[in-house]
């Protein structure tokens, strides 16, 4: 599959300095696979994928630098339809914007815009309430499975 993310291997270098995260081969491989798969995988997929590459990586190594990649805005986390934690690459890290899963083949697209301010605009009239954050996870069918 080709990849669908623009952002080059360097870039997410930069954001893992940007982050005082150090290169390393087992962050590079990760990264690695989500570029190359541009698919939403859970944590049991990438670490078997990991394995064939780095015969010594443990599960909770793996949980591990998914959290860092995370924390660093470059993987983004989601729930499969069975509930499961599943990660996808960020092709825009820091950037406000949401992320569109396909539920067939799991293929992750940016999706460069936000509509929230009417919800929020509801919540501050009926609740009173401030919103000060929000997350949305969008999944359907992409044009290749449709
Ligand atoms: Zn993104
Ligand atoms: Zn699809
Ligand atoms: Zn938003």
């Amino acid at each position: 599959m080709i990849s669908i993310y623009n952002k080059s291997m360097e870039e997410y270098f930069q954001t893992l300095k940007r982050n005082k995260l150090k290169i390393t081969p087992r962050r590079k491989a990760v990264i690695g696979l989500f570029l190359k798969s541009g698919m939403r995988m859970g944590p049991y997929d990438i670490y078997n994928k990991l394995k064939q590459k780095l015969p010594k990586i443990g599960l909770p190594t793996v949980y591990r630098i998914l959290d860092e990649l995370k924390k660093a805005g470059i993987l983004v986390q989601s729930l499969s339809s069975d509930r499961q934690l599943c990660y996808a690459l960020c092709d825009s890290p820091g950037t406000h914007h949401h992320h569109f899963v396909c539920r067939k083949c799991k293929k992750v697209d940016e999706v460069n815009f936000c509509n929230f301010k009417g919800i929020s605009e509801f919540i501050k009239k009926n609740l009173k309430a401030k919103v000060e954050t929000h997350h949305l996870q969008i999944e359907g069918v992409c044009s290749k499975c449709k």
